[in-house]
């Protein structure tokens, strides 16, 4: 792309009485990913072209689409849950290349802001339009931390008031959300790239007819890589990395705390970093635990990107990326808080240190509790993947007890949610989207 002179480095900015930074990546949200007039992708892998270059130093702006492209939709039905297409996941905008991006260096990219879909295009019927959705995955078909106790699906939708939400599946609940985006990162190199196949497969081997299953390879079925067709495209399919979980580029991190003004130093694998991302999210509790846990939109983001020469050397920062969570939050300051221990819930045995373990606990106890105010342990377990709450390992050390919490704003609620002598407010509060 040509050079331009202006602050955000893109083409036609200086044209422009500059509001809102220079769209790098537009969405049309009427439309699906692939037919976008350049469309993104949804597979890992260095080759895919960059959809934009910008500079070292320039602000812009990436629209997304929700994570599936769009497969759910605003209604009172689980079903576009229980059989949604997961290889068409997920859907990232990008990639961006930075110039004079090189391997070894850090990519410093800024959060300046980011929210759901933005006007003309604010009302619609994608996710982020003015509304969201958390939902639980089948253990057939995505599954989630807690699968085990919650093995269908089910599903909240959210509608957006300024930053909070409300949920006609869940009331009794507003918050205001902790928006962030779920996944950004840079490509991987080849070499990258073939390691993640390898111990990924490794892994799948050890247990491979596993439901969900361990790790997902590579699949070619409902690959999209940006403007690629024919070989290069079959290829990308059959070599590009799923974009579940978080790598060495970054990816599927769902840490909540990437919120506005967040700093991340994400290490560079290939020449001109390649930057891509999406999966936003209005709102998310720690650990995203029922695996659709946010609440799921498209929308935008405003970046600020910058390179440190040589970085990953220079600091040390050669595995995952580091950041600096932003200043803009909520405020939420009294939080009642769950325990989970690692003894397992069904077999009672103990396990050494395993945190996992005691997470999961503590979201069930967290989930048992709230059933006593007459919510569905599906409603409790939704609210739980979406709201502010933090997740904590609180003790590592004290075999053979791993000890973690979940620290739940008791402000969230529109009624007493605390303990006390009067005991719990049951009521009739409805129930989640369910599966016909
Ligand atoms: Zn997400």
């Amino acid at each position: 792309m040509p050079e331009s002179a202006d602050k955000t480095g893109l083409d036609g900015a200086e044209d422009r009485g500059v509001l809102m930074p220079e769209v790098a990546f537009s969405v049309d949200q009427s439309k699906s990913m692939a037919d976008q007039a350049v469309p993104g992708h949804n597979r890992w892998h260095p080759d895919i072209p960059a959809a934009a270059s910008v500079r070292p130093g320039s602000e812009f702006r990436v629209e997304c689409r929700e994570w599936t492209d769009a497969q759910l939709g605003n209604n009172d039905s689980a079903n576009d849950v229980r059989d949604v297409d997961l290889l068409k996941a997920h859907m990232l905008s990008g990639p961006i290349e930075i110039q004079g991006a090189e391997p070894g260096d850090l990519l410093v990219v800024d959060i300046l802001d980011l929210g759901p879909v933005q006007p003309p295009q604010e009302r619609g019927d994608a996710p982020g339009q003015g509304w969201g959705y958390t939902g639980i995955f089948a253990k057939v078909n995505g599954g989630g931390f807690l699968t085990d106790h919650f093995p269908d699906a089910y599903k909240a939708i959210w509608d957006f008031h300024g930053q909070d939400a409300t949920s006609r599946h869940i009331p009794g609940v507003r918050y205001t959300g902790i928006t962030h985006p779920g996944l950004f990162g840079t490509a991987p190199s080849a070499q990258l790239l073939a390691e993640w196949n390898r111990r990924e497969q490794a892994l799948i081997d050890t247990d491979p007819n596993r439901v969900p299953p361990l790790a997902l390879p590579p699949n070619p079925e409902g690959v999209l890589a940006g403007t690629m067709r024919g070989n290069d495209l079959d290829r990308v399919g059959r070599e590009g990395a799923r974009t579940v979980p978080a790598r060495e580029n970054g990816g599927n991190h769902d840490i909540k705390n990437f919120t506005r003004g967040s700093r991340v130093y994400y290490p560079v694998h290939v020449p001109g970093a390649k930057l891509s991302g999406g999966d936003l999210h209005f709102s998310q509790g720690d650990g995203e635990i029922t695996f659709c846990g946010a609440i799921e939109m498209g929308g935008f983001i405003d970046f600020g990107v910058d390179l440190i020469k040589d970085g990953m050397n220079k600091y040390g920062v050669t595995t995952n990326p580091i950041l600096i969570p932003g200043r803009v939050e909520p405020r939420y300051s009294e939080f009642l808080t769950f325990i989970g221990i690692s003894v397992h819930e069904s077999t009672g045995d103990n396990h050494y240190l395993d945190a996992s373990i005691a997470y999961r606990r503590a979201c069930l106890n967290a989930v048992n509790y709230l059933t006593k105010f007459g919510y569905s342990g599906e409603q409790a377990y939704l609210l739980l993947g979406s709201a502010p709450i933090e997740g904590r390992i609180s003790g590592i050390v004290d075999i053979p007890n791993a000890c973690c919490s979940l620290y739940l704003p008791t402000e969230i609620f529109d009624f007493e949610v605390k303990p006390s002598t009067v005991g719990p407010m049951s009521a009739d509060r409805g129930s989640a989207a369910r599966t016909s």
